[in-house]
């Protein structure tokens, strides 16, 4: 009998992994609390939440089960000229948590669309209110908003978007100063006293011609798991009220406790026009996004006029078994003190992470949340640099799941994982850096 990875072999096409030197993929059967279980009876601990979605662990009990009753009660419907209880509760729900002015709740299916209908709405919002001159975004370096090609236009010029050049639509990209990079080495903390010179130029000269800013807020991730201030967020904020724009607040990845508040412009506090997000929104369980836009933000579609329809839908919007899984893991967030649980692992995380600060192989030493985030010294930097890949293979051989982003090195487990699970996999980092690094040394 042909072993799972050797079926796959015959017929998929993995992302990323088309190298041919590329390890086999991971042959996982099964799945409880922090654990992925291999084909061939290897237990590993999901330190990267699998790819950043999942919160409240694997197969968890009260998740599967308000699954199972939602299938034994609607699957899915289609949601034009249709709705849904799932639906409607979770909009209500999701509203009741975000500041009051973001209460129009747009379903779609995944992180990408979920930007893409933020791009898109924001851009006909102008139009719709007949300013025709608003044709473009603002996008920072290092940004990473999705894979689609909208979503590709307003993130970095990378190797993830280098091959479709010709096709994206042209956007102002400007850097975030590193006065607002947040370090727990003090040599790297900026001190958040510049101006946002080179965007308030932009904006003091083609300001009217800008449709949005769109912001990964505090944490850019894809980018090498930037930390930036909270006074970042606040400054863009002004700025685009001064400048009369739509602050796109990126959430895919920091909302639902990532960043140890509920929504990650909350450290700002700030308020944005549009906000995404994805991933932990059905703990990690399903594909489904929700962008929330503010009132007047819808108000500008809502009109007898057909032209100013915004034209968007995905046969799997607002799917029920989606968002009935997002009901209960926002229940779990309510019910089982949940963002405690975060300030707990950010503190044992912050105790582990804190001896790395000026050892000779770490460039630098960053948090947020209960991410814990190296990045190493190493000669080649990027997501390409092979030290990624060579560490993954130890902590693999260890049971531990991470991925590093080059010489980025982060720890991103499941809010459920346990003092002890923590305990063992910040060892485990330890002893793998040190025969890596200190043998080297
Ligand atoms: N935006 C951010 C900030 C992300 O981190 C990601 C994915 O990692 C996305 C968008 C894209 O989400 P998805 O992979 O669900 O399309």
């Amino acid at each position: 009998m042909a072993t799972l990875v050797e079926r796959d072999r015959a017929h998929l096409w993995h992302p990323f992994t088309q190298m041919k030197t590329a390890p086999d993929p991971l042959p996982i059967v099964r799945a409880d609390g922090v654990y992925l279980f291999t084909e061939d009876g290897r237990r590993l601990l999901d330190g990267i939440s699998s790819w950043w979605v999942n919160v409240h662990g694997h197969s968890n009990p009260r998740i599967n089960r308000a699954l199972r009753l939602q299938a034994e009660t609607l699957e899915h419907v289609i949601f034009a000229g249709c709705t849904h209880p799932p639906a409607v509760e979770l909009a209500e729900r999701l509203c009741a948590l975000l500041p009051e002015r973001l209460n129009r709740v747009f379903y779609s299916d995944n992180g990408s669309t979920a930007v893409e209908v933020a791009l898109k709405m924001a851009y006909q919002y102008w139009t719709n209110r007949g300013d025709d001159r608003r044709r473009t975004f603002i996008a920072f370096e290092n940004a990473y908003h999705g894979d689609t090609v909208g979503a590709m236009s307003v993130s970095h010029d990378s190797l993830f978007t280098a091959s479709y050049a010709p096709l994206l639509f042209q956007v102002e990209r400007v850097s975030a100063p590193a006065d607002y990079r947040a370090s727990l080495d003090p040599a790297n903390d900026g001190a958040a006293r510049e101006p946002l010179a080179a965007l308030e130029a932009l904006l003091e000269e083609r300001g009217n011609e800008i449709a949005g800013i769109i912001v990964e807020p505090m944490l850019q991730a894809v980018g090498g798991m930037l930390v930036w201030k909270a006074e970042f967020l606040r400054k863009l904020r002004a700025l685009c009220d001064r400048h009369d724009l739509l602050l796109i607040a990126d959430e895919v990845l920091t909302g639902f406790g990532r960043t140890g508040r509920m929504f990650a412009c909350e450290h700002g506090p700030v308020i944005p026009d549009i906000a995404c997000f994805s991933k932990g929104l059905t703990a990690g369980y399903l594909p489904l996004s929700v962008t929330v836009a503010a009132e007047d933000v819808y108000a500008a579609f809502w009109s007898d006029d057909r032209r100013k329809t915004f034209f968007h839908g995905h046969s799997f919007t607002a799917n029920p078994l989606g968002c009935a899984v997002a009901l209960e893991g926002l229940n779990i967030f309510a019910e089982e003190g949940v963002l405690e649980r975060i300030r707990r692992l950010e503190a044992q995380v912050r105790g582990a992470l804190l001896q790395y600060v000026g050892r000779p192989y770490v460039q630098d030493v960053r948090q947020i949340g209960g991410v814990g985030i190296l990045e190493l010294a190493e000669s080649e930097s990027g997501y390409l640099a092979d030290v990624g890949p060579r560490l993954a293979r130890a902590f693999l051989d260890r049971g531990l799941l991470l991925r590093p982003l080059g010489n980025v090195l982060y720890f991103m487990p499941p809010y459920a994982i346990t003092d002890d699970e923590t305990a063992w996999a910040l060892g485990q980092i330890d002893e793998v850096l040190e025969e890596t690094f200190a043998r080297r040394a």
